[in-house]
């Protein structure tokens, strides 16, 4: 259960007593609540009271009874609840996504993305390299001899060309 504290204004979520279960004792709800309706155990068994339950309900005439948490959502659920209406009516998305789902998908348009970057730092690098020789293209000059020997004079120093 996530809650917002309205005085920090933070989210709360449930610790399922973590404190007491690490001294042995059931979460203060399931303990505290009057009628049961919040029980706590091994999954196993809380699974086959609450299809048990499930079933006394609908021969009763309670035929939307549900639980929901089973395999159908997200695979199952460690916390389930046994519900006589739609889950939005309690605030329950009817067909709930884990997050771990959209990984792959972030994870791919994050590597595209990398990519994308990647390949302009090496068209803005290339692109620096090339005004640099194109500066010193400005710079130097080509002086060509009768034997067609060609000579490249640059600001710094006069170097011998083997071109024809
Ligand atoms: S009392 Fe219940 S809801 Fe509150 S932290 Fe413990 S298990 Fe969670």
């Amino acid at each position: 259960m996530i809650e917002i504290n309205p005085v920090n204004d933070t989210a709360m979520k449930c610790t399922l007593c973590y404190d007491r279960m690490q001294n042995g004792l059931t979460p203060a709800c399931a303990q505290a609540c009057p009628t049961a309706s919040i029980q706590f155990g091994a999954i196993d068994e809380l699974r086959e009271r609450a299809r048990a339950r499930v079933e006394q309900l609908q021969s009763q005439g309670e035929s939307r009874a549900r639980i929901y948490g089973e395999a159908d959502i997200v695979g199952g659920l460690n916390s389930f609840y046994l519900l006589v209406d739609e889950p939005e009516v309690y605030g329950l998305p009817s067909n709930p996504k884990l997050p771990s789902r959209n990984v792959p998908t972030g994870g791919a348009l994050s590597a595209v993305g990398a990519a994308a970057m990647g390949v302009l730092g090496l068209v803005g690098l290339r692109k620096r390299r090339m005004d640099g020789f194109a500066a010193e293209a400005r710079q130097a000059r080509i002086t060509r001899g009768a034997d067609g020997t060609a000579t490249l004079d640059t600001a710094d120093t006069d170097e011998e060309v083997d071109r024809a």
